[in-house]
């Protein structure tokens, strides 16, 4: 992993209020300079060429950059590590750039397959209730993907018999070959024809794989989802991915969350909130009420004389910090005043019969309102 204590704009060497183009550009220069396949068993360069992924996969997106600025690596803990790439993930194809003439045969396709690489990161997209997102749940999933056979652990080969050195390019995987680029004809190294770079052949195929070393099947995970998690969140599990190639690691699985709305809370980070209505004579007199929160009611006395849009923020009972469940955020209700309606002609007399009495003194906000709707026009 790389060091992921050095500022990330740092490592792209670009100023906090950079650009998305300078990021961009920063990035495309500090991954060229780094890239494994540039620097062959160089660990700084890969060091650095995983830290520059990962700033740039936070710097990246507006979202997490925001939370880095706010927050530092706390911020985007995690979260850095889901979106990135790796090594042999990385395709020179994603720079999209003059990379590919200038090197000619070096770009697409042109990773050294004989040597070991991580598997494939996969995604799954997990759909969470409100309440599932806000305390955390346990789930099984069940996921398909690539695995090794298990009937020839991978090889290939049908078990008892062993891959064979590839007679084309002697085991090496890549043989050279004259090519024309924009310079004129150059020799280039490719992976080999006959073997795709592997290094080896099988006479033998296993019967259960037909030779592929994969199978696809079925896993069932159980997964443990923290309290507090929000649209857009990811939850790594380590070597679930798919299998690496000539003994490289398994990739991760990340577990990408999306939060269903609530018919009454609404959220906006670890902050909840809803609208309460009350009535026309509890917003007037005052009065005591229950107040829905997430995890139950709080009673609450409406002060007398409360207006439409009013709130009231109870601290500490919003949604739990997903990397601290003991820290909360607040849930603020707004009262709205419901009018009544459908009254009868005995209840409407009454009504007449109050407003009559009432005066500028009960009505500020709208005495106050005429006073400045005249100060407009008798001009
Ligand atoms: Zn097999
Ligand atoms: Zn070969």
């Amino acid at each position: 992993m790389a060091d992921s204590t050095r500022d990330y704009y740092e490592v792209l060497g670009v100023s906090r209020n950079a650009t998305e183009e300078e990021l961009k550009k920063a990035y495309r220069q500090t991954a060229k300079k780094y890239h494994p396949d540039l620097n062959p068993g160089d660990a700084e360069a890969e060091a650095k060429f995983k830290e520059a992924n990962e700033a740039y996969a936070v710097l990246s997106d507006a979202d997490k950059r925001a939370r880095y600025d706010r927050f530092g690596h706390a911020g985007v803990d995690g979260a850095a590590a889901g979106a990135g790439f790796n090594a042999a993930e990385f395709d020179f194809g994603d720079l999209g750039d003059l990379f590919g003439s200038i090197f000619g045969g070096f770009g697409g396709g042109s990773r050294r397959r004989n040597g070991p690489m991580q598997g494939a990161n996969l995604k799954y997209g997990m759909s969470l209730t409100f309440m599932e997102a806000a305390f955390g749940c346990e789930k099984d999933i069940n996921i398909s993907k690539e695995d090794l056979c298990s009937a020839c652990n991978g090889s290939g080969a049908q078990p008892g018999t062993t891959p064979e050195t590839c007679p084309t390019c002697r085991g090496a995987g890549r043989v050279q070959q004259q090519t024309q680029t924009l310079f004129g004809m150059t020799m280039v190294t490719k992976d080999c024809p006959t073997c795709q770079g592997r290094g080896t052949v099988i006479k033998t195929p296993c019967t259960q794989c037909r030779g592929a070393g994969r199978r696809q099947i079925k896993k069932s995970l159980h997964i443990k989802v923290p309290a507090g998690v929000d649209t857009g969140d990811y939850l790594p599990l380590k070597g679930e991915g798919e299998p690496g190639r000539n003994g490289g690691p398994y990739g991760d699985l990340y577990v990408q969350f999306k939060v269903k709305s609530h018919d009454v809370f609404a959220r906006s980070g670890m902050n909840t909130s809803c609208d309460v209505p009350i009535t026309m004579t509890q917003a007037a007199l005052g009065g005591s009420i229950e107040l829905p929160t997430i995890d139950g009611t709080v009673s609450y006395q409406i002060k007398e004389g409360t207006q439409p849009g009013d709130t009231y923020t109870i601290r500490g009972r919003g949604i739990p910090n997903k990397n601290n469940p003991n820290s909360r955020g607040d849930h603020t209700c707004r009262f709205v005043v419901e009018v009544p309606q459908r009254l009868s002609e005995d209840q409407k007399r009454k009504l007449r019969e109050f407003e009559a009495t009432l005066t500028d003194r009960n009505y500020v906000k709208r005495s106050g309102f005429f006073t400045k709707i005249k100060g407009i026009f008798n001009k």
